[in-house]
């Protein structure tokens, strides 16, 4: 008995053996075809969405290079951006790149590069070198006002800008500081800190409170970064790559204490002169000289608004702080990009028992992440909201927006209007200080 299953083993095993090899390679074609299959026709919607073109930043890949391993695929944060067609890597949601340039480190091939604009869609940006200066010598531009968001980005650049700003500053100069940075924000604070280490005179100087957009963002919100690598901290890591708004400000006020930064708080940038070696800045609490100067403002000081009569009613807002003063309301929340969408999840929790809508102008979600999606879709489902597509606000009344749906106008009740329409890029203003701006088609991401 025992030599008769030992006689069959001996003599097929290599039938068995094959017979395994055999399923796998099936069972791996299908797989690798219906993720084919899946990409294929996310890509066909993307571009039935016209979410197919990017407009900003965004991962470009070069099919020469890549080996179709999909070590992007898995790398990327936000979701599905990129897949892989035809075992290449190919964008299929580029629209919805925040640039995390995580699939860009992750590539071993070195296929990804991080580009702004494409060759057909050009992106405006403020002209920057390497370092971070624009064409005024001793001008830095740092954070989003330089075109790339994120916190983690804006910690990077900032850095950057204040190590070079920071260096050849030349004694004898009858500045007040040797370096003026402008805006506390991620990019701000990280200037500062690396001015401080640097031992220069310096200042930072905030129009509102310590903080940045973060400031901003609604009570416990939930932030997402990367490490960071904050000067004087060094490497700082969160757990699961997320943090509440709280943690990441209380760590910002442990670092600026540590740090003892010198930070003018509610002082506003105004304008500025190159006279010879200094520029002279005036401030709303006058003028401030300085060698160099670190801009480092971010983007969102100029909300976008909707540019309709009674806009400016106090039930319009632009951002949202708090979440629970807002109970048993009728409320509009304007945007289908992240900003928008978090408002709305925030808003439409069951207990506030809001009535929320979520007006999206297009026919679906415009920049938001993938979690973020199936957030809302799921509270949609449950009755918490109401996303309305294809709709815009017409007109805003005390009680009532009239909303434009498909054509059709709708009347609204409504008590607070919520606008995440994005942010106007003061370039006009750049211009003004002498910045240029520069149209970019698909040119690489310098540094940050
Ligand atoms: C709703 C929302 C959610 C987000 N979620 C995330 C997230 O989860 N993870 C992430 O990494 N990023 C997130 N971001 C993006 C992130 O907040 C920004 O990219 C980042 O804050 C940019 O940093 P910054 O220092 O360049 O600018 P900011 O943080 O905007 O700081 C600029 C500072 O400059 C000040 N300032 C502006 N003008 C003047 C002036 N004239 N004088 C003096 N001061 C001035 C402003 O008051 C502000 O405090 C989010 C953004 C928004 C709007
Ligand atoms: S990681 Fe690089 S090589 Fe691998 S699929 Fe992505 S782009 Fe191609």
């Amino acid at each position: 008995m025992w030599h008769k299953i030992y006689y069959l083993i001996s003599h097929f095993t290599w039938i068995f053996g094959l017979g395994f090899l055999v399923s796998l390679g099936v069972w791996g074609t299908r797989k690798r075809t219906s993720h084919h299959k899946v990409a294929k026709r996310e890509w066909d919607d993307a571009v039935a969405k016209k979410m197919n073109e990017p407009i900003s930043l965004h991962p470009e890949i070069d099919p020469s290079l890549c080996g179709g391993c999909g070590a992007c695929v898995a790398a990327c944060p936000e979701g599905e951006i990129i897949k892989l067609l035809n075992h290449r890597a190919q964008l299929i949601e580029p629209a919805k790149c925040v640039g995390h340039g995580q699939c860009q480190a992750a590539c071993p091939f070195d296929a990804i590069q991080l580009v702004f604009g494409t060759k057909t869609r050009g992106m405006e940006l403020p002209k920057i070198d390497g370092n971070f200066q624009t064409n005024v010598p001793g001008m830095y531009i740092s954070g989003e006002l330089g075109g790339m968001g994120l916190i983690r980005n804006a910690v990077k650049q900032g850095k950057l800008a204040a190590e070079h700003a920071t260096k050849n500053l030349r004694p004898g100069i009858a500045a007040q500081f040797d370096v003026l940075v402008i805006g506390a924000g991620p990019a701000g604070l990280s200037a500062g800190l690396v001015c401080a280490m640097k031992k220069t005179k310096y200042m930072v100087i905030e129009q509102n409170k310590f903080g940045g957009t973060i400031y901003n963002f609604p009570k416990q919100k939930v932030v997402m970064s990367y490490p960071l690598d904050l000067p004087m901290v060094g490497s700082y890591k969160f757990k699961a790559n997320k943090v509440s708004k709280e943690e990441l400000l209380s760590l910002w006020h442990h670092v600026r204490k540590q740090a003892n930064l010198q930070l003018k708080e509610e002082c506003r940038f105004v304008n500025l002169q190159k006279k010879g070696d200094l520029f002279e800045v005036e401030t709303s609490s006058g003028t401030i000289t300085a060698q160099k100067v670190i801009l480092g403002m971010g983007v969102r000081g100029t909300p976008r608004k909707l540019g309709l009569p009674n806009e400016e009613l106090a039930k319009v807002t632009y951002n949202l702080l708090d979440p629970d003063q807002y109970q048993q309301k009728w409320v509009a929340v304007v945007g289908g990009g992240n900003a928008g969408v978090e408002c709305a999840q925030y808003l439409a929790k069951a207990s506030l028992k809001n009535k929320v809508f979520l007006l999206v102008r297009g026919p679906s979600f415009d920049r938001c992440n993938d979690e973020n999606q199936t957030i809302i879709l799921d509270m949609e489902k449950k009755g918490l909201v109401q996303i309305c597509y294809n709709t815009s606000v017409d007109a805003i009344e005390a009680d009532h927006l009239m909303v434009k749906r498909d054509g059709k106008i709708i009347r609204l009740q409504n008590d607070f209007l919520f606008v995440f329409a994005g942010a106007i890029m003061p370039f006009a203003f750049l211009k003004s200080i002498g910045v240029q701006i520069e149209t970019k088609y698909g040119e690489p991401v310098k540094a940050g």
